[in-house]
């Protein structure tokens, strides 16, 4: 499928594309320090519109450690054979099916991180494996994951992006896509990351803990609840702490991808 070029849109830019465009760049150098990029390849998105319709997303052949905020492409979800938009760059069409179905089935899901980060790549590939509610991290998504089992080679048109987008039902947070990887969606991008980040963390204790080929000891859906409810009735706002915390640091180390 070719890529599209992406054709200059002189509408005004405002505050919420704007934020938008430097949290997305954050976004982007975040994941490439904690290793959950593939290459140039994968996908985040950040609905700009109340619609979910109007979505920023990469550009094609940009390394995420490199991406800055001008550059992320707005695309219109209704409308991806004539490009609009701006940024710099081109759009993959096959990304832009994907994330754009998901934006309008769920338009309350602003932000979608699409990764093959490791761990969670690793329990994705094993058969009907469910995450097990054996630490803290992982009790966080009790009941929040939705399970995609129908691998059918890479999804390369919007039917696709529209059956992936339904599979990820209201209350779920994550999608667990079988043979391929995640797809992490969230209100907010600090949102997506903190989730993102603690699923990471809880499959890679997963791994772990399988590896050890002793019997895990997986606590009760009650007790896997409450900590569930005790993580998501926080009374602080711990998922913006940690993105800001994040992005102190690359305003220190790396502050152009505000650019
Ligand atoms: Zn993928």
């Amino acid at each position: 499928m070719p890529l599209h070029a992406v054709r200059a849109d002189n509408s005004r830019m405002d505050e919420t594309e704007r934020q938008g465009r430097i949290d997305l760049a954050a976004m982007f150098r975040i994941a490439a320090r904690f290793n959950w990029h593939e290459g140039i390849a994968n996908h985040f998105s950040l609905a700009v519109t109340e619609d979910g319709r109007r979505f920023l997303m990469n550009p094609q052949g940009r390394h995420f450690s490199r991406i800055r905020a001008s550059e992320l492409l707005l695309l219109d979800a209704a409308d991806n054979d004539d490009v609009i938009g701006r940024g710099a760059g081109k759009a993959d069409p096959t990304a832009w099916h994907i994330h754009g179905r998901i934006h309008a089935a769920r338009p309350e899901a602003r932000c979608v991180l699409h990764t093959h980060m490791f761990y969670a790549t690793t329990l994705a590939c094993l058969a009907g494996y469910r995450l097990k509610m054996i630490d803290q991290n992982a009790m966080r998504f009790h009941d929040r994951i939705a399970y995609d089992e129908d691998f059918n080679g890479m999804a390369l048109d919007a039917a696709e992006g529209r059956r992936i987008g339904t599979t990820i039902e209201p209350g779920k947070s994550v999608l667990f896509m079988a043979n391929h990887g995640v797809a992490v969606i969230g209100r907010s991008v600090a949102e997506a990351f903190d989730e993102t980040y603690y699923l990471e963390r809880a499959c890679k204790l997963q791994v772990l803990a399988l590896s050890t080929g002793q019997p895990l000891n997986v606590v009760s859906d009650e007790v896997a609840e409450m900590t569930r409810r005790q993580w998501t009735e926080f009374p602080l706002d711990a998922a913006l702490d940690h993105f800001n915390a994040m992005k102190e640091i690359l305003d220190e180390e790396e502050p152009d991808y505000r650019d």
